[in-house]
């Protein structure tokens, strides 16, 4: 039987460890697979989508700046996907049909709001309004937390995600520094803090001592700020759980099969960073 090809498309995209992810996986349960990157320019997403309906993929991921652009060249929008118009996973099913689901929503929910006692009376802050942020407020939505507030550096973004997400409180990027100090749970849904890239320009001083950080990033495994609070004492979350989670259930939707997270699955993914 032919290879089964999988790949993770966007722009960057060689910094992704999903094909680490997945190749340890299909290897894991022999099957005979490949994931690959595939950095993807906006004029190929429709070539890409077509190259699952004619069979040549099996399935792939989308990761930024394209996860709501691709949603015009998929047949049906699912689930997740549907509620936050954001598509990371797309895989053919048995009609024939092209179908975009979102995985992110699970991976944010498995990873770390499972473990939340007394989930629904948190105050929550997201900080960052990009093509990440739709899984993360719908995540805590699902999980009934409601308290939640906003705050990007572009205003008009967080605006735009009040539109679709009206419970939302929206808040001023230059009094961040102070309102920190109001919540129960921080998660930094920006790119601040990646490997080699920006950071916020101060220290997350005087938060609750009982506060919960959660971070997207996973690259580096611990960001500045993270580093930062865990060293105060404060409960923190990488986002590499996030990143496994999400992959596991997007492994599932075209295996049917649930992989295990193992130590040495960890221990791999941690090498690579
Ligand atoms: P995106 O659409 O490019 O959004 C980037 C966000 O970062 C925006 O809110 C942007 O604010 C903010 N930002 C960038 N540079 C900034 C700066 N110098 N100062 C203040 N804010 C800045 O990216 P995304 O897809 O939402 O991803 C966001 C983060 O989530 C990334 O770090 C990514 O690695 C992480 N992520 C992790 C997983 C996982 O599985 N762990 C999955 C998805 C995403 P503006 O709107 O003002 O530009």
């Amino acid at each position: 039987m032919k290879k089964k090809l999988y790949a993770i498309i966007g722009n960057p995209v060689f910094h992704s460890l999903s094909p680490v992810l997945h190749n340890y996986w299909f290897k894991k349960y022999g099957i005979d697979a490949d994931y690959s990157a595939m950095q993807t320019s906006e004029e190929n997403l429709e070539n890409i989508v077509n190259k699952i309906r004619n069979k040549e993929l099996k399935g792939i991921n989308i990761t930024l700046p394209y996860k709501q652009k691709i949603i015009k060249f998929v047949d049906q929008v699912v689930n997740d996907a549907q509620s936050t118009n954001s598509v990371n996973t797309i895989f053919l099913n048995e009609n024939n049909i092209i179908v975009g689901e979102n995985t992110d929503v699970f991976g944010l929910q498995a990873a770390y709001l499972k473990e939340i006692i007394n989930a629904e009376n948190k105050k929550i802050l997201i900080i960052g309004a990009g093509g990440v942020a739709p899984s993360v407020i719908f995540s805590l939505q699902k999980s009934n937390m409601h308290k939640i507030s906003i705050v990007n550096r572009t205003y008009d973004k967080s605006i735009f995600l009040k539109k679709k997400f009206n419970f939302l409180n929206v808040l001023k990027w230059k009094t961040l520094e102070q309102d920190i100090r109001d919540f129960d749970i921080i998660i930094n849904a920006t790119s601040l803090g990646l490997k080699n890239g920006k950071d916020f320009d101060f220290n997350f001083e005087g938060v609750k001592d009982s506060l919960i950080y959660i971070d997207t990033i996973y690259n580096p495994v611990e960001t500045k700020t993270l580093k930062f609070l865990k060293r105060n004492n404060i409960k923190t979350f990488s986002g590499l759980d996030m990143l496994i989670y999400q992959g596991q259930k997007s492994f599932y939707l075209w295996n049917k099969i649930n992989p295990e997270i193992d130590d040495e699955l960890m221990n791999l993914l941690k090498s690579k960073l």
